[in-house]
């Protein structure tokens, strides 16, 4: 559960977190994964594209398109208050897919 945290958890989301775009035609506050100026190289790239992809809608390492939940789902989320998840399906080999060592091997 998120509790106010930042994408990373680790303290509250700053403006730096969140980019207002246009996403299908509507506005939306897109709540980004932070970049850790620490990280290895490749999980950088990698956060750098899913940043990308986020704000555009398509992922720039392997063109899939971002995926939101049909009418009734986001009028059901509205209405609860929640947030709409939107979702990629990414090919296997995308930048946006870091194997956790930091894309070493
Ligand atoms: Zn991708």
């Amino acid at each position: 559960m998120n509790r106010g945290q930042g994408p990373g958890g680790k303290g509250p989301i700053n403006s730096d977190d969140i980019t207002v775009t246009r996403l299908g035609g509507q506005w939306a506050l897109v709540v980004q994964p932070v970049i850790p100026d620490d990280a290895p190289g490749p999980f950088k790239n990698a956060l750098a594209v899913r940043r990308a992809a986020n704000t555009t809608g398509v992922c720039p390492g392997c063109g899939a398109r971002m995926a939101m939940p049909n009418r009734a789902a986001r009028r059901a989320a509205a209405t609860a208050g929640r947030v709409v998840i939107a979702t990629f399906v990414h090919d296997d080999d995308c930048a946006v897919l870091c194997d956790g060592d930091g894309g070493t091997s």
